[in-house]
């Protein structure tokens, strides 16, 4: 069995520009080795917002050497980048960025959210990219609601709703670097489930709401995260009411994480020419 390495306690929040009140559950500063492929994981909200003239958000900023993945669960975010692409998301949709050699964009909440106001929850994920694709051509997909396949769990403890790897025969419709499964996980209350990754992949539990049981032995909570070991075959999750998680997991990749804010790179000189090209305007611009 897959056991737990590590729980992670729930952090405090900050805001992200005037729009996303997040929690940093996962962060390369802290955790790089342990959560490879992944980078960081912001949980934003959930958190009510008052109708407002003006869409709150994070305006435009460049990123490189890594894709942005933003799962909204709750209202509507609106996205623009230098590659042309952009759309509004909602509930239950998954925008997939690929900034890798570059990419400049814009987040915020939608027209139509901003005008009525409401509950935001949302997360955002980063993945790495190993060295060799990070000059890859930037690039976006919007996954849909509708196409991301929804499997429902044995004796009704919950749904799995498959975005990225294969989970029970479903493949989910994320085109990624290199191999890798993100599970958005509902719960019912008192029944075990059993999940189960390739060996070797890194495997992470994201607890959003509720409390599971995990293994029959230890307790995870809202905002916590556990880290689980990366071989030993199936793992199991009981929920004590209705939980909402994230399994994430993936094949490390093993070389050196060099960050500086949007950026993330293998060298200090990469991080240097990665701010010299932005400034030189070689990440392109958003069209007006
Ligand atoms: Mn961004």
């Amino acid at each position: 069995m897959r056991t737990i390495t590590r729980v992670k306690a729930a952090p405090h929040g900050h805001w992200v520009g005037d729009g996303f009140p997040v929690r940093s559950l996962l962060s390369h500063a802290a955790d790089a080795e342990a959560i490879s492929p992944f980078l960081l994981l912001d949980h934003a909200g959930p958190h009510v917002f008052a109708p407002a003239l003006r869409p709150r958000g994070v305006g435009q900023h460049p990123h490189r050497g890594f894709e942005t993945v933003t799962i909204v669960y709750s209202g509507e975010v609106a996205h623009k980048d230098s590659t042309g692409a952009g759309g509004v998301i909602g509930p239950g949709d998954v925008q997939w960025m690929t900034a890798a050699a570059g990419i400049v964009h814009e987040e915020f909440h939608s027209e139509a959210f901003t005008k009525t106001g409401g509950n935001l929850e949302m997360v955002q994920l980063w993945v790495n990219l190993p060295a060799k694709d990070k000059d890859a051509a930037a690039g976006y997909q919007t996954l849909l609601d509708a196409e991301i396949p929804r499997v429902p769990l044995a004796e009704d403890s919950g749904t799995v709703r498959v975005i990225a790897g294969e989970f029970a025969g479903a493949q989910g419709p994320a085109r990624t670097f290199t191999p890798i499964e993100i599970w958005d996980v509902r719960l019912n209350p008192g029944k075990h489930s059993a999940f189960d990754v390739p060996d070797g992949h890194n495997v992470i539990v994201v607890m959003l709401a509720g409390t599971v049981e995990v293994n029959g032995s230890e307790i995870i909570r809202s905002g916590q995260v556990a880290f689980l070991s990366a071989n030993g075959g199936e793992f199991t999750l009981e929920a004590n009411g209705d939980a909402k998680l994230l399994i994430l997991a993936g094949e490390p990749i093993d070389e050196p994480v060099v960050a500086h804010g949007p950026f993330v790179m293998n060298t200090v000189a990469e991080i240097r020419q990665a701010m010299v090209d932005y400034q030189d305007g070689r990440f392109g611009a958003i069209a007006v």
